[in-house]
């Protein structure tokens, strides 16, 4: 029988969440819907020299406005396999039992070495020139560990108490395979694997066991995450073996790396940047993450697009979709291999189609107190007026107000390169008339402006519609000419003409 699905993002709390780890949890979260199983999140607290107070929340916070909830875990409600933070379970002493039953197995051993020994053992390597120096087969050999010390030795030292870790016992020039959902059969040699820690000498495990006790501890069906825990693999596999778990073992899914637009590295920090609401961090490593995708104005939703196709396609063109429809669709199969360029262009174009299904109301509400912020006020009307003459250049929300600034307030500055190309000797004459044509409008909307401005052309000659725009926002581009006089109404329009006119000579 198929197992349940069961799957966790199972995230550090050592700083603010990256695209990466967003990507993780969402990739997990459209699984379980589409299984109808349960999405956990757990907290890997077990490291506590990289804590950082308040990262748990944010990553709370983070998975929250997206959208993606857990319906287990950390934040979101315990369910059956609570607690959901290593650092408490570690007081059911789960992680201990399972290595004491390693190290009763000969498959792991107590290792009592110094900082300043293990630095001695890689400097010899080093100089030996070993490419890559590490405590194995070979090197624990000459080290002070339960395999080279005496019994009796062993026992004394643990016994009064003696700092040490404990260690995978991994065997010389084994063939390791494993099977990934995305990459297929992988196979390496044990000599690739170093003898991992497992318990530190503060008692709490490491990652590699933690998350090895707490998915099986929590039925885990499928250990989805990034490419970057492929090399620990192995290690992992070795464990579960040598516990007698292997079939219990969840099935492994290693997300592609994502890379930066040129597909030529992996993605900056600054770019991957995550941060849902400015956090006042304790640790000034994140400082430079204040700002994130939701503070340029980001719709969870057109985030959240944008990362499903970072890696994973649906098999067509399609490329908007909902959290809802890609719960239906998302499968593994259609995960690749290979890196996923991030194009930071093409997710703003995802923002701007998220933008254009909002209404003119919803985008109001939004720009109001933009606006507000500003000092300025303006009738509901107005703005949602407004919102629906700009929204078609814009991708985001907080760019309405650069873009029709004008609306709000006159111009200063007139756009050279019209002016310089467009306003001649009889222009001043031209349109000082076309002022007084326009005084003369009792019905002062977009299409008796459009007629008069036409019709004024048989008395005053050809009259040039960029540079009415000009005279009266100062910009070159903007939205419909008339729409635009219309809305501003007519006594600022008349005084936005006598303000230019005077100006320009
Ligand atoms: N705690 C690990 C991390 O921070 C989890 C890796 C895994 O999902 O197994 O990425």
């Amino acid at each position: 029988m198929e197992k349940r699905v069961r799957v966790r993002f199972a995230p550090s709390p050592t700083g603010g969440l990256h695209m990466g780890g967003v990507r993780t949890a969402l990739f997990n979260y459209l699984f379980a819907k589409k299984h109808g199983g349960d999405f956990i999140l757990r907290i890997e607290d077990t490291d506590q020299t990289r804590f950082v107070d308040g990262a748990e929340q944010y990553i709370i916070d983070a998975l929250t406005w997206c959208g993606i909830k857990p319906n287990e875990g950390v934040g979101f409600g315990d369910g059956p396999y609570a607690p959901y933070r290593q650092s408490e379970r570690k007081e059911l002493g789960i992680y201990k039992k399972y290595a004491d039953q390693l190290i009763a197995g000969g498959h792991a051993y107590y290792a009592f070495d110094t900082e300043e020994e293990l630095n001695a053992m890689r400097e010899r390597l080093t100089a030996a020139k070993v490419v890559a120096p590490q405590y194995n087969a070979v090197t624990r050999q000459n080290m002070r560990n339960s395999l080279t010390l005496s019994e009796d030795e062993v026992k004394r030292l643990l016994d009064e108490g003696a700092p040490h870790v404990v260690r995978l016992k991994v065997p010389r020039n084994e063939e390791i395979r494993f099977h990934d959902i995305i990459r297929g059969w992988v196979v390496v040699n044990s000599t690739q694997v170093d003898d991992k820690v497992l318990l530190k000498s503060d008692g709490m495990p490491t990652y590699h066991l933690a998350h090895i006790v707490d998915d099986i501890e929590m039925k885990i069906s499928h250990a989805v995450r990034g490419e970057e825990w492929l090399p620990s693999a192995p290690a992992h596999i070795l464990i579960y073996r040598y516990l007698g778990l292997e079939n219990d073992m969840p099935k492994l899914a290693h997300l592609p790396l994502i890379l930066n637009p040129d597909g030529n590295g992996k993605i900056s920090k600054r770019e991957s940047r995550f941060p849902v609401f400015p956090l006042s961090w304790s640790d000034p490593r994140d400082k430079s993450s204040y700002l994130g995708y939701k503070e340029a104005g980001y719709y969870p939703e057109a985030f959240v697009n944008v990362l499903a196709l970072l890696g994973w396609n649906p098999g067509n063109n399609e490329e908007i979709f909902t959290l809802e429809q890609l719960g239906n669709l998302f499968e593994f199969e259609r995960v690749n291999k290979s890196g996923a360029k991030f194009d930071p262009e093409k997710a703003k174009w995802f923002n701007q189609q998220y933008l254009r299904k909002k209404t003119d109301e919803e985008l109001a509400d939004a720009f109001t107190p933009i606006l507000e912020s500003k000092g300025l006020k303006k009738d509901r009307a107005f703005i949602v007026e407004f919102c629906r003459l700009i929204k078609e250049k814009a991708h985001f929300v907080n760019e309405f107000y650069d873009l029709g600034t004008y609306f709000f307030v006159a111009p200063t500055g007139y756009d050279e390169k019209v002016i310089a190309k467009k306003w001649n000797a009889q222009s001043k004459e031209q349109y000082t008339k076309l002022r007084t044509v326009f005084a003369g409008i009792s019905a002062w909307d977009t299409h008796t402006l459009h007629d008069t401005f036409n019709a004024a052309q048989t008395d005053l000659g050809k009259l040039d519609m960029q540079l009415l725009r000009v005279l009266t926002s100062g910009v070159a581009g903007g939205p419909q000419l008339f729409d635009m006089l219309a809305m501003l109404g007519k006594d600022e329009v008349l005084a936005r003409l006598d303000a230019a006119l005077n100006k320009l000579s």
